[in-house]
């Protein structure tokens, strides 16, 4: 097959443990699935899932061990960090129910919801669509995926993200509003999940701002650390 223009570059994120590569098909993310989180926005946390896409190539792939880079991105005073727990989809379907969610996820890793919050805010205030302060360049920092099976039990693991080594973000993937498994009932309820599928599953309470040269390490006990610098565009 011949192309009028040089097809883009397929998105892959690495896979701990051996040499495939995960492709990545669409990103979903969930909002405000803590409670406390939800607070901090200004909202009870007592609401059903809802959900916002960001394109495959916003994603910032970080290698084990490495530190990646995203660049500060244009128009925002406001670039705010959201650790979250991502899952990966190996086996699509519609209408999954919450009880056979486990057998369409291939594995887990640590991701950042990055957010231009000023434009985001903007976007809320007049009911225009979130994209602008969600769906950006580099918006979508993620590390290697591991495997469920040698995940352990993500439910109930720890996650948190420091900021040039100071505590930013600390709970628990246990106080979801939404359960991974729930949030993949919803989900595909609405959408045909595919294999090569991520969901960012929502962010707890302490997101704030970083500025140029501050260093991101976010950690989600049993996966691959994540860790990246923000740099000056
Ligand atoms: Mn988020």
């Amino acid at each position: 097959m011949s192309f009028v223009i040089t097809p883009p570059a397929a998105v892959s994120v690495p896979v701990v443990g051996q040499t495939a590569r995960f492709p990545v098909r669409r990103i979903y993310c969930v909002g405000r699935n803590y409670e406390e989180h939800a607070k901090e926005m200004g909202f009870t946390g007592r609401e059903p899932p809802f959900f916002f896409m960001k394109p495959a190539d916003a994603l910032v792939v970080v290698d084990e061990g490495t530190t990646g880079k995203m660049p500060y991105p244009s128009l925002t005073q406001n670039f705010h960090h959201e650790i979250e727990l991502v899952v990966a989809i190996g086996t699509g379907g519609k209408n999954i129910q919450a009880a056979d969610a486990e057998k369409h996820i291939y594995g887990y890793a640590v991701g950042l919801d990055m957010t231009r919050r000023d434009l985001q805010n903007d976007m809320k205030k007049q009911g225009r669509p979130w994209c602008i302060g969600k769906a950006f360049d580099h918006s979508a920092p993620i590390g290697p995926i591991t495997p469920k099976a040698s995940a352990g039990d993500v439910n109930h693991a720890s996650i948190d993200l420091q900021v040039n080594g100071a505590d930013r973000q600390r709970s628990t993937v246990g106080k979801l509003i939404w359960n991974v498994a729930e949030t993949i009932e919803h989900l595909s309820a609405a959408w045909e999940l595919q294999p090569g599928d991520l969901i960012y599953t929502g962010t707890p309470e302490g997101v704030a701002a970083v500025v140029a040269g501050d260093t991101l390490v976010g950690h989600v006990a049993g996966l691959s650390t994540l860790k990246i610098q923000v740099v000056a565009a």
